[in-house]
């Protein structure tokens, strides 16, 4: 199947299911994705071997000058974007400057959109580190990713470089309290003769209950929307989207689909 990945530092503005008109920041090489996961449903594709590799990822220095560059033309246009989003060809907070690199961004957007929000598209994987938390505490939306409250799931379905204890991530979660933004995609299908299905009652039933823990402000709820890197895989349906973002609503906490 087709990777889908982005060749520039600053791309778009691309209309966004779920940001509006946003302006995307890669951190990430633009040559193949780089990422602490391996979601079997990545539309970056595999990481390279399933090896993180080291590739050059772009300076503090050129996103700055990349940021500059395109908010003043924006400016210039009278089109600015609702959004600044890190995305990209991987997991930005890997970025060894992302911390500086979010403060530039802030000062940027002061400066020539003061109107767009600052998200990040983050798996949660590096909480862990102060800085790297503390710095997607200045961000107007980190989003958060959590697609099962089962590690044995989330091995599954993320196939991540480290172990991932989801006990850890609904605590690092919640110290966001209601900024946090929690993301997770639905997928149903097989992968390597094992069933994949996040949407089953047991599935859902742990999961409602971690977002009640997290008490996060918003759950985006979505499924696939473009090629995934296996061809075993499905979308779920919008009317069961729908009926997972009713089970969050039910308790006060807005729930947006994505179909
Ligand atoms: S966390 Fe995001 S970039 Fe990384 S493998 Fe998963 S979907 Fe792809």
């Amino acid at each position: 199947m087709s990777a889908f990945l982005f060749d520039e530092i600053v791309f778009g503005p691309v209309q966004s299911r779920r940001l509006g008109v946003s302006l995307g920041i890669n951190l990430l090489p633009v040559a193949c994705k780089y990422c602490n996961f391996d979601c079997i449903y990545c539309e970056c594709g595999w990481n390279a071997d399933h090896q993180i590799k080291k590739n050059a990822l772009p300076t503090r220095q050129e996103i700055y000058a990349a940021l500059e560059r395109k908010l003043t033309g924006m400016q210039q246009s009278d089109k600015l974007p609702d959004a600044i989003t890190f995305a990209g060809n991987g997991e930005p907070t890997i970025h060894p400057d992302f911390s500086g690199i979010i403060d530039d961004t802030v000062t940027l957007r002061n400066r020539y959109a003061p109107y767009s929000k600052i998200s990040v598209l983050s798996n949660a994987t590096m909480l862990h580190r102060q800085k790297v938390a503390d710095a997607l505490k200045k961000a107007d939306m980190p989003i958060l990713k959590l697609d099962s409250a089962f590690d044995t799931t989330i091995q599954l379905l993320n196939q991540p470089a480290k172990k991932i204890s989801v006990t850890g991530l609904i605590e690092q979660f919640s110290s966001f309290g209601k900024q946090c933004i929690v993301q997770t995609m639905f997928v149903q299908g097989v992968y390597r003769g094992q069933t994949v299905d996040n949407t089953t009652p047991v599935e859902l039933d742990a999961w409602e209950q971690a977002i009640l823990t997290i008490c996060p402000g918003q759950v985006m709820i979505y499924t696939i929307a473009r090629d995934t890197p296996t061809d075993t895989l499905r979308k779920v349906s919008g009317e069961k989207l729908r009926e997972i973002a009713a089970r969050i609503k039910k308790h006060g906490i807005p729930a947006q689909v994505s179909e």
